[in-house]
């Protein structure tokens, strides 16, 4: 409940600040759980393993990184996924995850901007989640066209 409150509040702040940054800095972090449990691919390794078969949200979101020429990578936990928004040449996020690791995810990663994205849960938590590709993909363009301030 706190938690999603913070989320709600630092989405609001990020837009607030109209934070704007390069494709090429923004990073689009998927939590593991978006890939289908049944697929073998090592998609959190390489999303290039990712035969983009449609059995999950992965190939949409693989499309939309193509098209937005945006970084994605997939998470495989917590720790990795601040390792990753803590690289260099990441001046954004958009994460797609859980309550739990979006919290710890915007608290890892600040100062940097991330527009946090709950995932959705039909088959329970952590397995087989999904996500509105079309909302994942306004989040990225606000950064990537977001007016005034640059970070
Ligand atoms: S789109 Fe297909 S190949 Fe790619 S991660 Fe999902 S199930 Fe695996």
């Amino acid at each position: 409940m706190l938690r999603g409150l913070i989320i709600r509040w630092n989405n609001v702040w990020v837009r607030k600040r109209r934070a704007r940054v390069p494709p090429a800095n923004l990073l689009l972090l998927l939590s593991r759980c978006l890939q289908r449990s049944l697929c073998r691919r090592k998609v959190a390794r390489d999303p290039a393993e990712c035969e983009r078969c449609g059995g999950c949200d992965v190939a949409g979101l693989l499309a939309l990184r193509d098209e937005l020429k945006v970084q994605c990578r997939i998470a495989d936990g917590g720790r990795e996924a601040l390792a990753l928004t803590r690289d260099q040449s990441v001046r954004a996020v958009v994460a797609v995850a859980c309550e739990k690791e979006l919290f710890e995810g915007i608290r890892g990663a600040f100062p940097k901007p991330v527009l946090a994205i709950l995932n959705e849960t039909p088959n329970g938590p952590c397995h087989d989640t999904r996500v509105d590709v079309e909302g994942v993909r306004a989040a990225a363009r606000e950064i990537i066209e977001g007016a005034a301030v640059d970070v």
